[in-house]
């Protein structure tokens, strides 16, 4: 059973409905080996067995009636703990939410059960999405499937480590500066982030609005196809979602790539990119070569920039976002206080941890009177530069390669008492959540301590039909995305 979790949903999707296997077996092989291995990795914050068993019943009547099939019916997933779920606790991984339970589900969530998909649970992650390394959770931290000692990346390290571990066919995460591409480059896994406004946002806790974006996690590039017909699309309930017509992305998974061009920047090669990376997405530009695509150097002059951009606009909107969360209208509120002002600050300081601490704090500076100006709308002017690099660079080109992260994934603790070193490891994705482009991560080999390598793709809004399409042709002629950890 345990070689069945690591089939892809295509696979399952055709041993369903071949009636090889049903929904409700497929299931309980999830849960066992989720029951069986988890402590190992810590990646479940809630299991939802008995709901997921229900709506198996549920999806073995629809497959034996050859009723309302998606790609999605009666396939396990997960999500994570972002997510609002109907009835069903989300805590966004914070003690201040500790205890909420949703009154209705999100467009995301809705359209996955609508097509049929079941919920094993509600997987770790950063509190409130921010973090690198998934050490940030008030439920502990993750273990990579890869090596314990290691991180599965952050902020959706629970999502990329039960989709590597076998715990689930995929499993969503939400990407605001690399939290969905980075843990998927750490667990050797595929990982997309869509164009700002393909999904709606609706019905995910908010982080950063202005670069907050679902994406799938899966095990390769059809999936991730299939999972985004599902989930992409316009939305009335957020007024950010973009009303065009979504294509057939499987249409995209077409193993040529003659004749693409493929940019490459040459200000992500340089100090801090460690050898081993280095070494991976050079062996990826000969094997794109070979396949005839051409690969030309250029330049996005802007990018060391982005990093503290980032640092100031994600966190000035974390510091509003988070404000809903006072201890009166919902979540933690602390039992020892004496009035109204000691109630706020007694139930924040208790219910929210360290780094959201910090961001709440450089936030609500950045966007103060007196440092507005210097802070907040600098950024957002360096901002327009770091999109405008990228708006010239895509007149010569189709989409950019990079690497994810300029080391191979860490060790657990090697970060923790030092914010910068921690917010370098998302140098190379946030510039694509400031410029509000896709992109997208795929398993492109391995560091001396056979640890898993992303490369990133990086492409024009609304074109995540050619990085599919790109990122599909070289799936096809390599097997790194096939390995399966040591767990
Ligand atoms: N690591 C980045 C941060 O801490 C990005 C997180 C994310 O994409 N949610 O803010």
């Amino acid at each position: 059973m345990d070689d069945i979790c690591y089939k892809t949903i295509a696979q399952l999707h055709e041993l369903l409905v071949n009636k090889e296997i049903s929904s409700y077996e497929l299931t309980q092989a999830y849960i066992e080996r989720i029951d069986k291995l988890d402590s190992q990795v810590n990646s479940f914050v809630l299991k939802t067995e008995e709901f997921a068993l229900e709506q198996a019943k549920k999806a073995d009547s629809q497959l034996r009636n050859k009723r309302d099939l998606t790609p999605l019916t009666g396939i396990p997933i997960a999500l994570k703990d972002i997510f609002i779920t109907k009835d069903i606790r989300t805590t966004c991984c914070s003690k201040i939410l500790e205890n909420y339970i949703p009154p209705y589900n999100g467009t995301v969530v809705q359209k996955l059960f609508d097509a049929g998909a079941i919920l094993l649970g509600k997987l770790n992650m950063d509190e409130f999405a921010m973090g690198s390394s998934n050490e940030y959770s008030v439920f502990g931290n993750v273990h990579n499937p890869w090596n314990p000692e290691i991180t599965p990346g952050g902020s959706s390290g629970g999502s990329a480590a039960a989709v590597c571990a076998g715990f689930c066919a995929a499993s969503l995460g939400t990407d605001t500066g690399g939290s969905v591409r980075q843990p998927a480059s750490c667990c050797n896994i595929v990982g997309l982030k869509p164009t700002y406004g393909r999904i709606s946002r609706y019905g995910i806790i908010a982080f950063a609005s202005s670069l907050d974006q679902i994406g799938p996690l899966t095990r390769d590039v059809r999936d991730c196809a299939l999972m985004m017909n599902i989930i992409s699309g316009y939305d009335p309930k957020d007024s950010t979602s973009i009303n065009l017509p979504v294509p057939d992305y499987t249409k995209a998974l077409i193993a040529d790539i003659k004749g693409i061009k493929i940019g490459v920047p040459k200000e992500y090669f340089v100090e801090g990119l460690e050898e081993d990376v280095a070494d991976r997405i050079k062996e990826a530009i000969k094997t794109f070569e070979e396949l005839g695509a051409t690969c030309v150097e250029l330049s996005l002059p802007h990018t060391k920039y982005a990093v503290p951009t980032y640092y100031i606009i994600a966190p000035a909107e974390a510091s509003s976002n988070l404000a809903r969360y006072d201890g009166i209208r919902y979540g933690y509120r602390s039992p020892n206080y004496t009035d109204l002002r000691d109630l706020y600050e007694k139930s924040r300081t208790e219910g929210f941890g360290p780094e959201v601490t910090l961001r709440i704090i450089v936030g609500t500076y950045v966007l103060s009177s007196g440092y507005y100006d210097a802070y907040y709308l600098k950024a957002q002017k360096v901002r327009t530069l770091i999109k405008q690099d990228f708006f010239s660079a895509f007149e010569k080109c189709d989409a950019l390669l990079t690497p994810v992260m300029p080391t191979p994934p860490f060790k657990l603790g090697e970060k923790l008492d030092d914010p910068i070193k921690m917010y370098l490891s998302d140098i190379y994705t946030i510039p694509v959540n400031l410029a509000g482009l896709c992109g997208i991560s795929i398993p492109c080999g391995y560091s001396k301590d056979n640890l898993p390598i992303g490369m990133q793709l990086i492409g024009k809004p609304l074109d995540e039909s050619t990085l599919l399409r790109i990122a599909y042709t070289y799936e096809q002629a390599t097997d790194w995305h096939k390995k399966r950890p040591p767990l």
